[in-house]
């Protein structure tokens, strides 16, 4: 028997979220963001699963871009951090690339190139995140600069991100969306602003395009689910089986360092997971997981291969048994990836973006 640990990829689940992102903004566009490996679900099965829906993929570098590319993925993709040296532009205009434009080194580097043909580009505000982008008073004068050299930047667009978008708190939101709305009317410019959260909660941030992330792969990155976020679908699913069982009396130590004891007489389920394949060593003794369908939780620490959870409750539980790390059981139930990951201290961005590639993916539904 190979080795049960498996991602199993729901293409059909990737294209509802897909759906509901733009049902949710009927009059924006949505660029799929599929940057780190689609969020580790793999970035050419994702592009091709959603090539028919969505009219432009976005990704953090030319080296995602050419994958694409590669792979016959011919929609608009967008560079969000743009270029990071002026000789990438050759290739962004070879392979028709839309690129973020967040520097003045850029915009010097986009004047002094010739393309032959225009390049469009997304003028990056920063309306407060502080990281990147053109100070609010400061973009103006870059995008008079872009807009009067034909050929260079057509298509200009105003794009800003936000800080707090999953919070409830909309104080820091609507702060942001106050120092872009005075310099977006004067432009004239369509507007790029919405991640995931403000997809789903902020449709006073919906602009000409949106640009969902982590929701199109079934997270709800929202402090407070809403409607919206609850009819998101989990697109991967961490599954893997018993490899073993023990029988231990109460005040037996398991695992390392013995961070848990039993505390009764209990059944220890030995799992084929562990932070070598990316699930996170920070899961505390009660981190849930789904054994056989049934809710039960990490006993002790996660070691590099394997880890244990609690059987005592779930009799019916054995060698093979499918256990589910986060995502949807053979049964249907479900385990969120952010209820996970609030067990490990982390957010589910690190989680699905940290399955490592000795896990295989295994896809299904539309590809
Ligand atoms: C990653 C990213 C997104 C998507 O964010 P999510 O929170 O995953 O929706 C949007 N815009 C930019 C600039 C990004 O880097």
């Amino acid at each position: 028997m190979a080795r049960p640990l498996i991602a199993d990829i729901d293409l059909d689940a990737l294209r509802h979220n897909y759906l509901l992102a733009r049902s949710l903004a009927p009059d924006s566009q949505a660029v799929a963001v599929l940057k780190a490996d689609a969020y580790g679900h793999g970035l050419v099965a994702c592009a091709r699963a959603l090539a028919g829906l969505a009219p432009a993929f976005a990704v953090a570098c030319l080296e995602e871009a050419e994958v694409l590319r590669e792979a016959g993925i011919t929609a608009p993709v967008v560079l969000l951090e743009g270029i990071f040296e002026a000789s990438e532009l050759e290739r962004v205009e070879a392979l028709g690339l839309w690129m973020a434009v967040h520097s003045d080194w850029q915009v010097e580097a986009l004047l002094a190139y010739r393309p032959a043909r225009p390049i469009p580009v997304w003028l990056k505000v920063d309306s407060g995140m502080h990281r990147l982008g053109f100070a609010p008073e400061r973009a103006e004068a870059a995008w008079q600069r872009l807009a009067a050299a034909p050929g260079h930047a057509c298509d200009l667009h105003l794009m800003s991100h936000f800080a707090t978008a999953d919070l409830v708190d909309r104080h820091y939101l609507e702060r942001q969306m106050g120092r872009l709305a005075s310099l977006a009317e004067r432009l004239g410019a369509p507007l790029c602003l919405a991640n995931s959260p403000a997809t789903l909660a902020c449709p006073e941030a919906h602009g000409a395009w949106n640009r969902p992330g982590v929701m199109l792969y079934g997270s709800d990155p929202l402090e407070a689910a809403n409607a919206a976020s609850r009819r998101l679908l989990p697109v991967m699913t961490l599954r893997s089986a018993i490899i073993a069982v023990r029988d231990l009396p109460a005040g037996e130590p398991v695992g390392y360092g013995g961070r848990w004891t039993t505390p009764r007489p209990s059944r220890i389920g030995v799992v084929a997971a562990g932070y070598g394949d990316g699930y996170d060593r920070h899961a505390v003794d009660g981190t849930p997981v789904l054994v056989a369908g049934r809710r039960t939780a990490i006993a002790g620490k996660v070691s590099m291969d394997m880890l244990t959870v609690d059987l005592t409750d779930i009799p019916e539980a054995d060698i093979g048994s499918e256990v589910v790390l986060w995502g949807r059981a053979a049964g249907g139930e479900v385990l969120s990836v952010d209820e996970v990951a609030r067990h490990c201290d982390t957010i589910s961005y690190t989680l699905l973006t940290g399955v490592l590639p000795r896990v295989p993916r295994r896809y299904h539904g539309h590809s």
